[in-house]
């Protein structure tokens, strides 16, 4: 080989810039068990590398190769993990103009700041369910992977799929000869063979996730806020497809009839689910369809309608009508037994303000406890990884919050997060 050909070898060999320097002994005064709903007082937890390998009673001595963490005064919790968050965008009264003015490379730098303080408000795993700029939150979760930059560990649906003039359609509400006639690659479909087609091109663009604009919603500029907007069989070819790439499918979805055509097309959960009836809820339950409700989000839109002049005319009526009246179906949902899993659709409001969906959740009825639950145990079976996340045990990777105090009386607490470790690396320790 001469010299040439070693220099070009070197250049391909793919690098990344994580590193486990430490191995760690976590003292955790209290340790949530959120699978038994049971609080642990003084345990240790063993972290090599990234993973979880031991859990035991008591402050055992650390190893010499060990670093130990004093959680001793705090409540100690697996990874918060958000099931609705949009990293690439952050909307407010600017925002609608955003996409004539930024490229996509300056949405992508400005994600990494919001993936940031997602992290550091102790979500270490979130579902990105739509970009608001092409390619964006794929490409922070591969940068994220390969630590170029701090953030959660993000599953990406890349771009939502609508139907024309539907809630994701990016054309909607601009001059008749700008909106063109998007399709399946820009994530607009028509028949089924289009829902197939549009799937198909998530897979190859490297999503994780599927997610639908099922009925009309709030922030975009079109009239209806809850419409149907899939037919069922556009549905079920959707969710066909979906299992052929293992995809969990997420709906966003406001009216009760497009909700339960998709609950009945086999979908895993329906985002924010405003208008939910009892059939509805029937439905999901029996189905076992996950319930994202998104309260943080309705409050904020609710609170912002009153602005004059916060979003545009078409969008205001939707925010009054809508927003306000997620945590009252989030109520019902949760005491007709619906399964529940975290999500806040943060992007709608500021990045890092997550946490405030556990004290609305509290204040909807939920326990506390139930709350850390529903973002840890349930959110890792709604992905399909309670295999390595959702619980602090030997074999999983070590992605751990803590809080001080006690969350469990001061559901509050869970805004201020003192301690995130994801992947066996530490990010905040105050
Ligand atoms: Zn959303």
């Amino acid at each position: 080989m001469n010299k040439k050909n070693i220099f070009g070898l070197i250049l391909f060999i793919p690098f990344s810039l994580q590193v486990y320097a430490e191995n760690y002994l976590i003292h955790a005064g209290k340790l949530l068990d959120v699978k038994k709903l049971k609080v642990n007082q003084n345990y240790s937890i063993r972290i090599k590398d990234n993973k979880i390998t031991a859990v035991e009673k008591g402050f055992i001595k650390p190893k010499s190769d060990e670093k130990l963490i004093d959680l001793k005064n705090k409540t100690v919790m697996p990874g918060l993990m958000d099931m609705h968050v949009h990293l690439s965008g952050e909307i407010n009264k600017t925002s609608y103009s955003e996409r004539f003015f930024l490229n996509n490379a300056d949405a992508a730098f400005r994600s990494t700041v919001f993936a940031r303080k997602t992290l550091e408000a102790g979500f270490t795993t979130v579902r990105d369910l739509g970009e608001l700029f092409k390619g964006v939150p794929i490409s922070l979760r591969k940068a994220i992977d390969k630590g170029y930059v701090i953030g959660p560990r993000i599953y990406a649906a890349g771009k939502s799929i609508a139907t024309t003039g539907g809630h994701a359609d990016p054309t909607n509400g601009v001059r008749h000869e700008l909106m063109g006639d998007p399709g399946p690659e820009q994530g607009v479909v028509n028949g089924p063979d289009e829902a197939m087609k549009a799937v198909r091109q998530r897979y190859k663009e490297g999503a994780d996730v599927i997610k639908l604009t099922v009925t009309g919603g709030v922030l975009s500029l079109a009239k209806s806020g809850s419409n149907p907007q899939f037919t069922q069989e556009e549905l079920e070819a959707v969710v066909k497809a979906a299992k052929d790439y293992d995809f969990v499918v997420a709906v966003h979805a406001h009216g009760a009839e497009g909700m339960k055509r998709a609950v009945r097309a086999g979908v895993d959960s329906v985002e924010h689910g405003t208008y939910m009836d009892k059939e509805t809820i029937r439905l999901m339950k029996k189905h076992g369809t996950y319930y994202v409700p998104t309260i943080t989000a309705g409050k904020w839109v609710g609170e912002k309608a009153a602005e004059e002049g916060y979003y545009p005319k078409v969008v205001q009526p939707k925010a009054a009508a809508i927003g306000p009246k997620i945590q009252s179906t989030f109520k019902k949902a949760y005491k007709k037994g619906v399964k529940i899993a975290f999500g806040t659709d943060a992007g709608v409001f500021p990045h890092g303000l997550n946490g405030r969906e556990f004290r609305y959740m509290v204040e909807a009825g939920m326990s506390a406890f139930e709350t850390i639950q529903s973002a840890t145990l349930n959110t890792a079976k709604l992905l399909r990884i309670e295999d390595k996340l959702g619980t602090i045990e030997n074999g999983k990777l070590a992605d751990i919050v803590a809080v001080d105090g006690d969350p469990l009386k001061n559901i509050s607490l869970m805004e201020n997060v003192s301690f995130v470790m994801k992947d066996g690396k530490v990010y905040v320790n105050k």
